[in-house]
């Protein structure tokens, strides 16, 4: 993480340091700082992992929609996963080629299927197939375009969900999973895809899936990757397949060590592929979170500390102006993010409960040791990732601010909306 300690203590992100940007009125606190520098060479170093062959890094645009990451990671050569319409036309706004673009999801609209199929001189690269059922509808959508819609087949591989690793609301490889085609139901979208209503609308070009994210290792993935590569091996001569897809759930290191690093996950991958020889395939990806999670963080300002004493323990908490709308995956996952003063008086540390404004007991960002001594701002790391997309406006709170570096200084800075915007809104204006 391109995070450093100043000396006298201010902490510093991609050369910037982060109780000076929040001096600027357009970057008041609550407000998300990404390094666009670091992203940039995070995506560079996983695609030099393929070694040359034939490959695409689908980022998955839910882990953060700001456009300008859209756009650098565009600039490295990386394509998209879109898991919404809305998403899509995003991507396609961005720069991403049509032909670079899967797009998943288990409940897709016919309107956002058809702006799927409508998208560039042929569609965008795959609709990822979820269900057998999905299969009819895409045809029928594909007929009414005049087209041919181009599907892959994201399967439920069935990974023992214990042997998943990772906490069960991002565990999605497993048979209580909404996502994906059972294994099971293989054969019956097979069938399906080569059936006379449905052959000619519809092209099967991979096969994929994503098990689950924030792995620390790549045993899950691996394991998934297995069952793909295997049926894909099935399928020749039968469907001309352009790619297999390993999905994304590649971690990062939100203070508990990560033992797999992005590139170790394509390493395992490939090799696996050659050795289950369907490495003539284009091997696909979809990380998220690995690309940007680590370059992101939230700034946030003390407002208070409040202290308590009951049966002879004191209670600390440390309130500040980000909250769980802002931030929301403590509260959704029960996940824990680092939180360090964003300039450190240095001295005594006590344990503080780190907690924002919402109206909400889960409005906690957990135990934090902190600087007894007085400081203005937190900082909270690694939170590139699902943390502004998921951003609510719950309680009246506008969207958090957004500053965006390059080249050691702000390139660009989107502005927190006034609380006057909400207000309009409710009141319908
Ligand atoms: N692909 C699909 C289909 C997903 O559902 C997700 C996340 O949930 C991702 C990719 C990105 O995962 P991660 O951010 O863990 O890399």
């Amino acid at each position: 993480m391109a995070l450093t300690r100043r000396a006298g203590g201010a902490l510093e992100l991609g050369g910037v340091a982060l109780s000076e940007l929040v001096q600027d009125a357009r970057i008041a606190t609550p407000a998300y700082v990404y390094d666009l520098d670091a992203i940039a060479a995070g995506a560079r170093a996983l695609r030099e992992a393929f070694d040359g062959a034939p490959h695409l890094v689908a980022y998955a645009i839910k882990a953060n929609s700001a456009g300008h990451i859209v756009q650098t990671l565009v600039a490295e050569g990386c394509g998209a996963d879109v898991v919404s319409g809305a998403e899509l036309v995003l991507a396609l706004r961005c720069g991403v080629e049509a032909d670079r673009i899967v797009y998943s999801g288990v409940a897709k609209t016919d309107a956002e299927l058809d702006l799927a199929i409508g998208a560039g001189p042929h569609g965008i690269k795959a609709i990822q197939v979820e269900s057998v059922e999905e299969i009819p509808r895409i045809a029928a959508r594909a007929k009414a375009a005049g087209r041919t819609a181009r599907v892959s087949l994201r399967i439920n591989p069935g990974v023992d969900a214990e042997a998943l690793d990772t906490h069960s609301y991002i565990a999605t490889g497993h048979d209580d999973a909404k996502f994906g085609v059972p294994v099971s139901s293989v054969p019956d979208a097979l069938a399906l895809l080569e059936s006379e209503g449905v052959k000619g609308a519809v092209r099967l070009v991979g096969v994929g899936a994503h098990v689950g994210s924030q792995f620390t290792t790549t045993d899950a993935y691996e394991s998934s990757a297995k069952v793909v590569f295997d049926l894909a091996r099935s399928l020749r001569g039968r469907f001309a397949l352009d790619f297999v897809d390993g999905g994304g759930g590649f971690g990062i290191d939100y203070g508990e060590g990560c033992q797999a690093s992005p590139p170790d996950f394509i390493r395992a991958a490939r090799a696996l592929q050659k050795e289950m020889s369907v490495d003539d395939l284009a091997f696909y990806c979809e990380p998220g979170r690995s690309l940007v999670g680590a370059h992101g963080v939230l700034v946030a300002r003390v407002i208070q500390r409040k202290e308590s004493l009951r049966s002879d323990v004191v209670r600390r908490w440390m309130m500040i102006d980000a909250g769980m709308n802002d931030l929301m995956r403590p509260a959704l996952y029960q996940a824990r993010h680092r939180i360090v003063p964003a300039v450190d008086p240095g001295g005594e540390r006590r344990a503080y409960r780190v907690v924002g404004p919402v109206c909400e007991s889960s409005d906690d960002f957990g135990i934090h040791e902190l600087p007894a001594a007085p400081f203005d701002e937190v900082v909270i790391l690694d939170a590139g990732a699902y943390g502004h997309s998921m951003a609510s406006r719950y309680n009246g709170r506008p969207l958090p601010a957004e500053a965006f570096l390059k080249g050691g200084a702000v390139a660009h800075v989107k502005l927190r909306k006034p609380i006057e915007d909400w207000v309009d809104d409710r009141l319908g204006a």
